[in-house]
């Protein structure tokens, strides 16, 4: 049975299986489907063709038995002579005498390494027994660690395929397997591991890549389905009068874009259907607004509302806005890690009583010692700074609430349909009118002192500016070290014209809070900072971005920086200083420069930075695929998108007989057992 141990396989003893498991391979179905994560491709030429100290590959007979000979501590070296088109080649190998024994005189060898074409001789870096395939050859490599190698890989692998290979079953309908034109899932597998040609390699990773999107598109829009159908009465019968008197009491009338996506919103949160809703927007095209709106209707269905930011300072800045905004008509509370004894005692039995109708904080929103008494609907902030598993800890907590995630970071499609697949999406596409474009310059490091005489002069105008240091983990010391370097740097600089003020991560809240005042007051006039200014901090008076290293940055991070200017009616600039050894740095520069559109930077970032990296860190939520790439198949996404649709639209899974082993796949995974929410 392929669900058994991979102790069954002949020749797994305890130790190799021990071994195996670090690989997170424990069953034999794990084993056939843990896939190389390469291949290297040998042509073999003949001899005459060899270019000298290139890497070549050769094929040959094994004339005599290798000699073994060591020196120094643990080093070997192996050499043997193989017959090459009737010469004599001589093969040398280093530290691997374990291959003494595995190349017998007689034996045909293939051998890859670097050729010296003046004493005929390989140094071998990789060899299979055997000829190779006709002229070229493809060896899988594995990702392998500990005991485990390659060749031990491989070997256990052919071992599993001749005795279970067969086993392996088809989970996708026939028809499909024909209109795709991909092979069986056990034809596949069998190539994936011992491909004999590249093209029916190609074939057989189209076919995992389909299966793999396919699995996963039908694993949301399942969820999907279900969630819309679970009707679980959070209905929030909100109060649209005062809603309407709310959204008056702004000194701006709302852009066509948000208000039409706080009608989806509210919308959302008066039907009985858990909200689960992305609202997209550019930095400064006014989610914050909207979010507020969405909050107060929430307090007006005498429900409570959470604001769940990434940083304490965004907290407290939302917090201010908040409680300036709500007056007397909700009590706005602030709940962040720094919040501690008496006070957030106090705090968490007044949420508990209904007291409090909004809490604004860091992820100390979701612990476990926070109880609401009707949590109606919970706001993420800058949702990509959130994973996972913080995401379904929300979604567990309190009473079904209706779940907003906004992000600034423009979404391409094609993260959106695979990270965000099963939430509904609002864009607020168009910024409020009369904002001037920021300019955006790039300059090396040796013209920074002109930019500090730009700064200067725009200060005797009463503006304002920042100027980030890098930072990549909070932590970092020499990072902060950077920001601290150069705060002492301006301070000598502008000695006593100007006030410069410093932030970072290691500051005391309070100290951030009361820098954050200053700067908000203008009693500060240039704010040295790491990124912790990111996101969400609104201080219109600022007009002048300075990013300093800012090859270090992402194009989405760097136009999240941008964003903290230009948020009142003067005129705005961004400075990148910045010298960029590689092309692609160079060109990010330059993208910078040429557009101040959200979207355009995200799908350039994600062509030259790739997944992975668009949303910074680990959590991004994203899923894993083993075969699959969301950018390269993103026809492949596409097509299983659709597919997906129509199986979930039409309950193909549940009625349709061709369907049942992906349907016993899927509840394998809990989706069709599990109750929601
Ligand atoms: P975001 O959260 O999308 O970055 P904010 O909600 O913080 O944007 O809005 C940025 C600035 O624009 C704020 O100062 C806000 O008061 C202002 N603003 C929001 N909506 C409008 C509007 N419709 N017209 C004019 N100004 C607006
Ligand atoms: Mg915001």
């Amino acid at each position: 049975m392929l669900a058994n141990s991979i102790l069954d396989i002949k020749g797994v003893g305890e130790k190799f299986a021990e071994d195996l498991e670090g690989l997170n391979i424990y069953s034999i179905e794990d084993l056939l489907l843990y896939f190389p994560s390469r291949y290297d491709v040998f042509e073999i030429k003949p001899l005459s063709e060899l270019i000298h100290e290139d890497k070549v590959t050769i094929e040959g007979r094994v004339l005599a038995d290798p000699s073994l000979s060591f020196y120094g501590r643990k080093k070997s070296r192996l050499t043997f002579m193989v017959e090459v088109e009737n010469v004599a080649v001589k093969a040398v190998m280093f530290n691997r005498a374990f291959a003494k024994n595995q190349l017998t005189s007689g034996e045909m060898v293939t051998l890859t390494g670097k050729w010296d074409a003046h004493r005929l001789q390989i140094t071998v870096s990789n060899f299979t027994k055997g000829s190779l395939e006709k002229d070229s050859a493809i060896q899988p490599i594995y990702s392998v660690k500990g005991n485990i190698t390659n060749y031990k890989l491989k070997k256990v692998i052919q071992e599993a395929i001749k005795s279970y290979g067969e086993q392996m079953e088809e989970i996708l309908p026939q028809d499909y397997i024909t209109a795709y034109k991909i092979p069986t899932r056990s034809e596949a597998i069998q190539t994936m591991h011992f491909p004999t040609n590249r093209i029916a390699l190609k074939h057989a990773r189209r076919r995992f890549t389909y299966e793999e999107f396919l699995l996963f598109q039908l694993k949301i829009q399942v969820l999907r389905k279900q969630r819309r159908e679970a009707s679980v009465g959070n209905a929030q019968d909100y109060d649209a009068t005062k809603v309407e008197q709310f959204i008056n009491q702004f000194p701006f009338t709302l852009t066509n874009a948000q208000s039409k996506s706080l009608q989806q919103i509210l919308t959302d949160m008066k039907s009985p259907y858990r909200m689960n809703r992305l609202l997209q927007g550019d930095v400064g095209s006014g989610k914050t607004a909207v979010a507020a709106i969405a909050l107060y209707a929430a307090v007006t269905a005498h429900k409570q509302g959470a604001l769940m930011v990434p940083t304490e300072i965004l907290a407290e800045q939302h917090y201010h806005s908040l409680t300036e905004l709500f007056g007397d008509l909700a009590r706005v509370e602030l709940l962040t890690g720094s919040v501690k004894g008496k006070k957030r005692k106090e705090i968490l039995a007044a949420v508990e009583n209904h007291e409090i109708q909004i809490l604004v904080g860091t992820h100390a929103l979701i612990q476990d010692d926070v109880f609401f008494d009707e949590l109606g609907l919970v706001i993420v902030d800058e949702q990509h700074r959130f994973g996972v598993e913080q995401r379904r800890l929300l979604s567990n907590k309190g009473l079904h609430p209706d779940v907003l995630f906004m992000t600034a970071t423009p979404i391409p499609r094609t993260l959106a349909i695979t990270a965000f697949g099963d939430m509904d999406v609002s864009v607020i596409n168009e910024m409020p009118a009369g904002r001037k474009e920021i300019e955006t310059y790039w300059t090396k490091a040796n013209s920074f002192e002109r930019v500090l005489q730009f700064i200067e002069k725009r200060v005797q105008e009463g503006e304002q500016a920042y100027i980030i240091c890098p930072l990549i983990e909070e932590s970092d010391k020499l990072d902060i070290q950077d920001a601290v370097d150069l705060h002492q740097q301006l301070l000598d600089y502008y000695s006593t014209s100007l006030q410069v003020g410093l932030m970072h991560g290691r500051l005391h809240s309070n100290e951030k809070d009361q820098v954050m005042k200053e700067f908000a007051a203008n009693e500060i006039q240039i704010l040295v900072s790491t990124t912790v200014v990111e996101v969400g901090v609104n201080v219109p008076n600022a007009t002048i971005m300075v990013i300093y290293d800012a090859e270090r940055f992402g194009l989405s991070q760097l136009h999240q920086l941008r964003g903290r200017v230009g948020r009142g009616d003067k005129q705005s600039y961004c400075i990148l200083i910045a010298d960029p050894k590689s092309e692609t740095g160079k060109e990010r520069m330059r993208i910078m420069t040429e557009t101040n559109d959200g979207f355009e930077l995200a799908e350039q970032d994600l062509k030259l930075r790739g997944p992975g990296d668009f949303f910074g860190t680990k959590q991004s939520g994203l899923p894993e695929f083993k075969v699959a790439d969301m950018i390269h198949d993103y026809r492949a996404l596409e097509t299983a998108r659709n597919d997906a649709q129509e199986i979930v639209e039409f309950n193909l899974l549940e009625e349709d007989p061709k369907f049942k082993k992906i349907r016993d796949l899927l509840a394998v995974e809990g989706i069709f057992d599990t109750k929601l929410d």
